[in-house]
Formats: structure tokens, C-alpha cells, sequence
């Protein structure tokens, strides 16, 4: 029988882990061994594998006998290696518990330190480190943290207790507690966990050990841990690793402390060393937001207009041994990390490192600094960042120059502007922003439990808490403005107002962050356009020189081809000409040609729009200067062009000079019951073929007109939308080749264009190989094709696909990432058909997808030669193509 190795051991220069086993070791556990074989001061521990945390869940939460042994074996190691041992009254051992996933996941999951205290080793505590009140203070944190965390006593009946004796004893602060007071105060916790489970608290060191790795796997199932999953796409079976590790002491005294730091700053990428600390505490102490915590450097301290010592002044020579761990781990990973330390007693400890969490903007300048510190590649720089990332990007920040009054200022957590309206719980900003409201949510401070109103808020201000706390790491990671730690917000939840400076702020008044500069504003502030060169255009060249896809843009107006351009697009893949047609001034002559009873009608109704088609196009035309521009012929139902008002009725029967009634008689004809799947696409250009007529026209007349101005020659590219059948593009590719030569024969002018279709229905991906002899190029209306191949509404799968997402029957929804099993299988065959009888048939995506960096992955694997997406998206489709490019290089390597 093969056995399976549960357990691994790190510390004392050695590991059996490396940063490479992060699956197996979760991303703390993995990072502890790697800092073990490089030689930095990492305290003895072991890891128990997320391999073990599957088998748990999957035989009934029990632990085999060879688990036990493993961790006996380990457990010794790390009392050989710090010389004491686990529940020695004299010189007693003590550890941490701490859960460790793959992918971090801050504050969702459960930890326990100071674990083997108990009324015997707490003497052997004071023995060793001479500190009665430091082993008292130790012990009833314990109590405290396991008593909630393992046991599952309410947290409020200890604070309770807590304050209580503060109160009687007239005790200001924790600091204020001398040995004494924790002492009864432990008496008091003992009396009060006895009484609320009915057995004593755990005295025996490997029952408390046993207790809290089960918590540990427990906490991977508790609900904080699943909403946190189902936020980032992180799959349940991943398991956490469960990490026990000797406990080092940052609350030992004066020469002790305690600290989280990023090796860069994370709000704006500077290579500056960034980062807080307080001496005399434990870890938590740090990001709980209970004490205000210092900066590490000189700079970070003037920065932030603090009057609190650095750690660079306090402790000098220890700072500058971090330093070195920074650089030295900074080389090593080639990445930014975010690491935890402790002091104790003059020795520093490293207690972490993983990659660190940043804003895009931070994402963005590390990339290109690295590259050029010569840290990392230019295609390593395209590759670290988050295609989605980039929409932090590329919406506006606060106009410079708008008016603002600004109440007051926080720590610039997260970036980028946000206004919305006051909520002060996670659930109201959930019910306001159901109702359609935008909120800001405002917290004293915020806790894994406020997640679900965080990922819902357009921002988020606390009155407590660094820019560690969990407030700015989550946000961060979200994309969302934070501003945190405004001391003088004056915050009652009960009276549902926020009170600043003599303002008062009611829950749904209006106010404006800018996380970039921490500012808070009353009132909405204007905003202005992004800047798109510096870093963002150096990283978009090299994701240009890498991809091989093209990327164009869906765009109908001058406003959207313009964005479109300077977002970089190679061209329009998809005019939507309805869009065109919704217009407010042109809606009566479209209604007018819609409900004509006869072809003469509709003639006089399509001669007005006519020219107003025509100077569309021009335009469009004019601002892509030669790119290749696809306009789509009409695509949807006539059904909704229908007026619904009488008044609307009646003044398409004066436009019309015919009488209402016929009006409505028609309007009820050409009501549809199923009209995504009745009248529409290519079916309107058979069975009115006079409407299609002036589209073409239009095109093929403004292309005239520009190459007559003098403007670049334009090559049109027709699209027919909704083709299923060959012979429904012949019919219609006849009527665009007779009007082009009509054009032609008019105005003299050598026109080139191209006619092709969308493939949007199954019976066209199938039949590609037959409509390719009338198309001169596809682009997959995928959007369509979603709905058709899936045989879901696109318009009302918002009522079922919550659950489908939560039974994980869909794992994303396939109308935003492509399915790629099924409906990628149909773009597979029909690019394999389509090229079969036309070689180089040119082919495109123009659905929604086109954007999504996990469909463009796709897209540039099945060989399509461009995406196509909305404008502000055409940055990310670019960034995804070349990561595309990056990964499928890799494979053949
Ligand atoms: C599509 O169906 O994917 C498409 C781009 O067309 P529309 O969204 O306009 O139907
Ligand atoms: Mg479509």
C-alpha cells in the first residue's frame, strides 16, 4: 500500500516543502518552506497538506492513524529545534495554527495561537520569558481566541467579561492590566466557557491541537470562507493546508514588535519599502485596527503626516536587517511580496511572504519597472497582469479642476473615484443597490462578515484601520476606491449618521471618495478620462509586438469609434446599423417604413433615411481612416421598432399621412410572441429587400464620398446577420453586388468591398463549409449563438442563472465567458468548414465574448484571426490576446 505523506517540515534552514508545491501546501505553507531554504529566520513548523483537507471531507471529518504519527514526528522536530517541548510545565512549547489555501484569502478562514498554555505551562511561561503579565496577557488571549474559534463561545461574552473588570477595577486600557487582573480575568473566562459548554476548557495540549487543526479544515466550509470562493472563481475542492509553527513573541516588551509589510507600495507601485508595526504586540494587533499601527520608514511616516516613530528609528538595525529580507526576497521571487515579521526580544522572525495584492495602477508600474530593473521579461511583465484589472484603468478619476468640499481625509487605500449614496451595514448597501441606488459603504471599520455589501458598494470609507487593514486588502483586491482609517469620522450606526467637522452625514446623502488621495467629498464630483500613455502604453506595445489576434472594436456612433481608437482598435467588427435607427429624430421615419402596408411606402420612408444612413457611415468611416470597418445590415425583430402609445401611433400616422387605424391594424401584424426567433436578421432583408437596398447603398455611397474628399480608401466589409441557410446570403450577396455596381456605375468610382456573414444559428456553424462560397469572411455573433446552441434566452436567463451558478452547472455564465465545451465546439467546426472550401477565410468573434479574457484565450486557440468588443474592453481583448499568444507558445515549446 502506498502511503501518502500528510505532513511536511520547514524551519531551521531546511524544508521539505518549496514555493513550488503551493497546491499541496497551500501559498503560506509552500512560501514558510522556501523562506526556510533560503536562509532567512522562519520559527520550526510543519504544514499538513490540502490533500489531507479533501480526504477529511471526504471520510467523515476523521484523522487516520498515520496522520497522528506524521504530526508527532513533526511536532518533535520543532521541539528539538527550539528546545522545549509541547506541554512541558518548565519550558513549555507553543504554537500557532493557521490555515493556508492556494489562492490567499484574508481573514476568511480561522487561527489560533499561543496554543499548549494551559494552568500548568502558563507557569512555565513566566519562568522563561520572566514576564508574569506578558504569560497572563498570553494565556487569556488564548482562551479567548480558541474559546470562539474551536469551541464556538460567543466572542461578545469574553469582551464582556473584559470589560466589565475594566470597568470595576478602573482599568482605562488592555495596557492598564496588570499580571493580577489577567489573571482573575482568566479565572472568570474559565467559570464562563464552563458554563456555556458545560466541560471545563481543554487543559490537555494535544486535545487543544487536535481541536483547532479541525477547526482550521472546519473554517474552509464556513460561510465568510464559500462567499470569499464564489467572489474569485476559487474552486471548493482546492482544500486549505493547515500550518503549526513554534510561536514567536512581538509582545514580550519593549525590544519586541510586530509588523505586515509590502515590499513595494501596493496602492501605487513606487519601489519605496511599505509598511506598518507596533511595538509590544501580537500579530493581529496590526490589522484588527485596535491600536493605530506605525510606519516602517521615515518616508512612509512623513508621507502619511504621522507623529508616530518608524520602526527605521525605533529599531535601526533591525529595520535595515528587514530591508536586506526585501531585497533578498524581492530577487528571489521577482515579484512584490507582502511579508509579516516579528521582533522578539532583539531577534527577527519572518512569519510570511506571498505575492502582494496591488491595484491595477500598482500592478501596472511593478510590471514595467521590473522589466526595466531587469527583474523580468517584457513577455513576463504582459503576462503578470489581470486583463480584467485593467477596467480600474481605464474609467475616469476626479476632475482636477471640479468644484469639491472636502470634509475630511483617510488613508488612500484603494484607488479611483467612486460617488454614491451613505449606507452604514452590508445589507443595506445590498438592499439600496437593488433598488438601482450606487452606495458608498461607510464603516468604522469592516470584517470578512460586511464581503457581501463591500462587493456592491461603488466604494468604501473606514473611520479605523492602516492600509493593511481588511478593509483596504479586500477593496483592493476587488477594484474598489477605498479610503480608510478617517480618524475623525464620528460614526452612530444607531442614529444612522456619520458625523465630520460639525457636518453630519445621513445614511443616503450623497458623498465622493477618491481612494488615490483619501480625500472624502460631499456631494457627486465630475470626473475626467484616463490617461493612456506613461506605463499603460509601454505594457499595451508589448502586448501588441507578442499577440497574434487583432483586436477591433463594436461601435456605432463617432463618440464610440473615437474611444474605440484610442483604445487602440484595429477596426469596427461589428456596426450595429439598428442603433442607428433608435435615434430620437429618426425613430417616426422608421416607424413610418416599418408599418407601411406596401413596398411603395416603405420606399418613400427608406428615401429619408437614406442620407441620414449615408452621413452615419461617412463619419464612421472618416474616423477610422481606412481601417477596416464591418457594418452589420439590419438585425432586429421589426416587433421592436413597434410603438406602443397611441400618441406615438398617431404621429406615425401624421409622418405616414395615413390614418391611425391602419396604423395599429398593421402594428398588431407585425407583433411577434417569439421575436428573437421570428422576423429579424437576414429574413428582414429577404422578405423586404428594399431596406437592405438603401443600407448598401448608404455604405457603398459614403465610401465614395470620403475616397472623393480625399480621405483614406475605405474597403466596406457587408455582414448579414442570422444566416442560416446558403442559399438566404446568395439571394442577398446579389442584391449588395448589383447596388455596389450601380454605385459604381454612377460615380465612377472603384469601389472594394466585402460581403460576409455572422454565424449565429447551429445550422450555420454546421453548414460553413456550403455558406463559405457566398461569404467572404464569418464573425461569430456569439451572443446569438449562445442563446440558440443552449436554447437559453439571452434576455431572460437572469432568472435561473443564479442558481445554475451556484449548482456549478455553469461554472461562469456562458453569455459573458464562452461555452467553450459546447458553443466553442460549433466556432471550432465551422472555422475547420468555412476554411475548408475557402483557405484563408478570414474569421472574427463580435458577441460579448470577444472581450472576456478567457473566451479570447480560446478564440486565438481555434485560430480566429480577430476579436471584436465594446470600446472601453478593446484594452483587455489586446492584453488577453497576447497572453493568449504567450501560453499557447509555451505549450509547443
Ligand atoms: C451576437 O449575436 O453575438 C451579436 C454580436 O449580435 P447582437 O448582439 O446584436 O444580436
Ligand atoms: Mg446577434
Amino acid at each position: 500500500m502506498s502511503i501518502t505523506k500528510w505532513v511536511y517540515d520547514f524551519g531551521n534552514g531546511k524544508a521539505e516543502g518549496c514555493a513550488a508545491m503551493k497546491n499541496l501546501l497551500g501559498g503560506k505553507g509552500a512560501n514558510l518552506a522556501e523562506m526556510s531554504s533560503l536562509g532567512l529566520p522562519v520559527p520550526p513548523g510543519f504544514t499538513i497538506t490540502t490533500e489531507f483537507c479533501t480526504y477529511y471531507y471526504a471520510n467523515g471529518k476523521q484523522y487516520p492513524s498515520e496522520l497522528k504519527a506524521e504530526v508527532a514526528a513533526a511536532l518533535a522536530a520543532i521541539e528539538t529545534g527550539v528546545g522545549s517541548r509541547f506541554g512541558d510545565p518548565v519550558n513549555p512549547l507553543l504554537v500557532s495554527v493557521r490555515s493556508g489555501s492556494r489562492a490567499s484569502m484574508p481573514g476568511m478562514m480561522d487561527t489560533v495561537l499561543n496554543l499548549g498554555l494551559n494552568n500548568v505551562t502558563v507557569l512555565g511561561l513566566i519562568e522563561r520569558s520572566g514576564d508574569a503579565r506578558f504569560a497572563f496577557d498570553s494565556y487569556r488571549r488564548f482562551i479567548q481566541m480558541y474559546g470562539n474559534v474551536v469551541l464556538g463561545v460567543d466572542h461578545h461574552l469574553f469582551e464582556e467579561i473584559l470589560e466589565e473588570y475594566k470597568h470595576v477595577n478602573r482599568r482605562a486600557l488592555d495596557t492598564d492590566m496588570t499580571a493580577e487582573d489577567w489573571r482573575a480575568l482568566i479565572s472568570a473566562y474559565h467559570v464562563m466557557v464552563e458554563r456555556e459548554l458545560g466541560r471545563p476548557f481543554p487543559q490537555d495540549v494535544h486535545e487543544q491541537l487536535w481541536g483547532a487543526i479541525g477547526a482550521v479544515f472546519g473554517s474552509w466550509m464556513n460561510p465568510r470562507a464559500i462567499t470569499y470562493r464564489r467572489l474569485h472563481d476559487l474552486p471548493a475542492d482546492w482544500g486549505t493546508a493547515v500550518n503549526v509553527q513554534a510561536m514567536v513573541f512581538g509582545n514580550m516588551g519593549e525590544n519586541c514588535a510586530t509588523g505586515v509589510a509590502f515590499t513595494r507600495n501596493p496602492s501605487t507601485g513606487e519601489n519605496v519599502f511599505y509598511g506598518e508595526y507596533l511595538v509590544n504586540a501580537q500579530g493581529e494587533d496590526v490589522v484588527a485596527g485596535i491600536r493605530t499601527p506605525q510606519h516602517l520608514t521615515v518616508a512612509g511616516k512623513l508621507a502619511n503626516h504621522s507623529d508616530l516613530p518608524s520602526m527605521e528609528e525605533v529599531m535601526p538595525e533591525l529595520f535595515s536587517q528587514l530591508d536586506n529580507v526585501r531585497v533578498l526576497l524581492e530577487r528571489h521571487y521577482r515579484d512584490m511580496q507582502d511579508i509579516e515579521f516579528t521582533v522578539q526580544q532583539g531577534n527577527l522572525y519572518m512569519l510570511q511572504t506571498r505575492t502582494g495584492k496591488r491595484t491595477a495602477a500598482a500592478a501596472l508600474k511593478i510590471a514595467v519597472d521590473m522589466v526595466d530593473e531587469r527583474l523580468i521579461t517584457e513577455a513576463e511583465a504582459v503576462q503578470r497582469i489581470d486583463p480584467a484589472s485593467l477596467d480600474q484603468l481605464l474609467h475616469p478619476t476626479l476632475d482636477p479642476k471640479a468644484k469639491r468640499t472636502v470634509v475630511t481625509r483617510g488613508l488612500p487605500a484603494s484607488p479611483g473615484a467612486a460617488s454614491g449614496r451613505v449606507v452604514f451595514t452590508a445589507n443595506d448597501a445590498v438592499i439600496q443597490v437593488t433598488l438601482g441606488e450606487a452606495v458608498i459603504l461607510v464603516r468604522i471599520e469592516t470584517s470578512p462578515d460586511d464581503i457581501h455589501g463591500m462587493a456592491v458598494a461603488k466604494g468604501i470609507l473606514t473611520a479605523r484601520g492602516g492600509m493593511t487593514s481588511h478593509a483596504a486588502v479586500v477593496a483592493r483586491g476587488m477594484g474598489r476606491p477605498c479610503v480608510a482609517g478617517a480618524g475623525e469620522l464620528r460614526i452612530d450606526y444607531k442614529a444612522q449618521v456619520v458625523v465630520v467637522n460639525n457636518v453630519s452625514i445621513k445614511a443616503g446623502d450623497l458623498i465622493t471618495i477618491d481612494g488615490a488621495t483619501g480625500e472624502v467629498m460631499l456631494g457627486k464630483v465630475a470626473t475626467i478620462q484616463p490617461a493612456l500613455s506613461g506605463d499603460f502604453g509601454k505594457l499595451m506595445a508589448w502586448a501588441d509586438r507578442i499577440r497574434r489576434l487583432k483586436v477591433r472594436a463594436n461601435a456605432e456612433t463617432p463618440l464610440d469609434a473615437r474611444t474605440a481608437r484610442r483604445f487602440g482598435a484595429e477596426g469596427i467588427g461589428l456596426c450595429r446599423t439598428e442603433h442607428m435607427f433608435f435615434d430620437a429624430a429618426r425613430i417616426i421615419v422608421v416607424r413610418e417604413m416599418i408599418l407601411a402596408e406596401d413596398e411603395a411606402g416603405r420606399r418613400t420612408a427608406l428615401a429619408k433615411i437614406l442620407p441620414m444612413q449615408q452621413n452615419d457611415f461617412f463619419e464612421l468611416f472618416q474616423i477610422m481612416e481606412g481601417l477596416p470597418v464591418t457594418i452589420r445590415l439590419l438585425d432586429p425583430p421589426l416587433h421592436e421598432f413597434l410603438p406602443h402609445l397611441d400618441s406615438e401611433m398617431e404621429e406615425v400616422a401624421r409622418a405616414a399621412d395615413t390614418d391611425v387605424l391602419k396604423v395599429r391594424q398593421r402594428s398588431l401584424q407585425l407583433h411577434e410572441s417569439n421575436p428573437m426567433l421570428g422576423h429579424r436578421g437576414c429574413r428582414l432583408g429577404i422578405s423586404y429587400p428594399e431596406i437592405y437596398e438603401m443600407q448598401v447603398r448608404a455604405i457603398f455611397q459614403a465610401a465614395v464620398d470620403i475616397m472623393m474628399a480625399g480621405g483614406a480608401p475605405v474597403a466596406p466589409e457587408i455582414m448579414v446577420p442570422l444566416v442560416g441557410m446558403r442559399k438566404e446570403l446568395t439571394i442577398i450577396k446579389e442584391l449588395i453586388d448589383r447596388v455596389a455596381a450601380e454605385v459604381v456605375g454612377v460615380s465612377g468610382v472603384a469601389l472594394s468591398y466585402q460581403v460576409g456573414t455572422m454565424i449565429e444559428l447551429p445550422r450555420a456553424a454546421l453548414r460553413a463549409g456550403d455558406i463559405a462560397h457566398d461569404a467572404q469572411f464569418f464573425s461569430f455573433g456569439t451572443n446569438d449563438l449562445t442563446q440558440t446552441a443552449l436554447g437559453i434566452s439571452r434576455d431572460d436567463a437572469g432568472t435561473f442563472m443564479p442558481d445554475y451558478r451556484r449548482l456549478g452547472i455553469f461554472e461562469q455564465d456562458p453569455f459573458a465567458s464562452l461555452d467553450t465545451e459546447g458553443v466553442g465546439e460549433l466556432l471550432h467546426i465551422a472555422v475547420e468548414r468555412g476554411r475548408a472550401t475557402r483557405p484563408g477565410l478570414k474569421v472574427g468573434i463580435c458577441g460579448e465574448h470577444g472581450g472576456d479574457p478567457a473566451s479570447v484565450h480560446f478564440c486565438d486557440k481555434i485560430g480566429l484571426d480577430y476579436v471584436s468588443c465594446s470600446p472601453y474592453r478593446v484594452p483587455i481583448a489586446r492584453l488577453a490576446a497576447a497572453q493568449a499568444a504567450l501560453s499557447s507558445s509555451s505549450i509547443q515549446d
